[in-house]
């Protein structure tokens, strides 16, 4: 029996995208070994009524989701590779669909539970934002977590743990991290990764940012699209990427200043 939906243009599209986007989280290095995860609601682009839907193998998650019943999240599985996320997505992630009894699911496509699959370790952060983000009626439907790597530097040196400061920091490196990401990073403090501690932080943080960074670790972002959510980060670790290279000169880069940072507002600020 056919244990997996039929994929429509859109839904093929969306996999594609996420695995081109795994594929350069590991090229740039953000996604060692079997870090970085990522999710994507799209419950708009499955069946909406699947016929027998039993025959789908069934998983279970340890804690309920009510408001995600019905709901269907593409989610990468815990313990798999970036790099193997890009060339086989379908042996490395999974789409359930949450169950009547939410904290179970039905693996609709992909890998299943019958071979031991299990959605990443992070999958309470992911459900809770995709929760949140429900609640907010918002287009953003799309979670990345990685590795970037001067990003998470940035979060070793005392003296930019501090958001205010991190974000001045960010913005007067690349214009277009302060035209892009309006909104500044959101500053998560060291937790145990996959614990319900670093869940629920994230989930405060993420009511005022879309790029979150986790101390000591790395960053969580959420948008739209896979790539426009992968921009953002890609924009921010050009930043701190820039910061690092002139201090790796010698230079305590000068940066943009308070004038020209308040100019960019000016010119591009917009209501989200
Ligand atoms: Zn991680």
């Amino acid at each position: 029996m056919n244990k997996s939906i039929a994929v429509s243009k859109d839904l093929d599209k969306i996999i594609k995208d996420i695995a081109g986007v795994a594929r350069i989280l590991w090229e740039q290095g953000w996604a060692d070994s079997n870090a970085g995860n990522i999710s994507f609601n799209v419950t708009e682009h499955v069946p909406e009524d699947i016929r027998e839907l039993n025959r789908f193998p069934i998983g279970e998650i340890d804690k309920g989701y009510p408001e995600l019943s019905g709901y269907s999240f593409f989610i990468t599985g815990a313990g798999t590779r970036m790099r193997d996320m890009a060339r086989q997505p379908s042996e490395n992630a999974c789409i359930l669909r949450i169950a009547e009894k939410s904290n179970r699911y039905h693996c609709i496509w992909g890998k299943s539970s019958e071979s031991g699959f299990k959605p990443t370790s992070e999958i309470h952060c992911h459900l809770s934002i995709h929760r949140f983000l429900l609640e907010k009626k918002t287009a953003q439907k799309v979670i990345i977590h990685a590795h970037p790597e001067e990003l998470t530097a940035l979060t070793l040196i005392k003296e930019y743990r501090k958001e205010s400061k991190l974000n001045r920091l960010l913005w007067s490196m690349n214009p277009a991290a302060k035209i892009i990401i309006q909104k500044g990073v959101g500053l998560v403090p060291y937790f145990v990764p996959g614990s319900d501690e670093l869940a629920r932080a994230t989930l405060k943080a993420i009511k005022k940012h879309d790029v979150i960074l986790w101390e000591k670790h790395g960053c969580l972002a959420i948008g739209a699209d896979v790539l426009e959510t992968f921009d953002q980060v890609d924009i921010l670790n050009k930043a701190a990427r820039t910061f690092f290279a002139c201090k790796s000169a010698g230079i305590d880069p000068e940066g943009l200043s308070d004038a020209q940072l308040a100019e960019i507002g000016r010119l591009f600020s917009r209501k989200k």
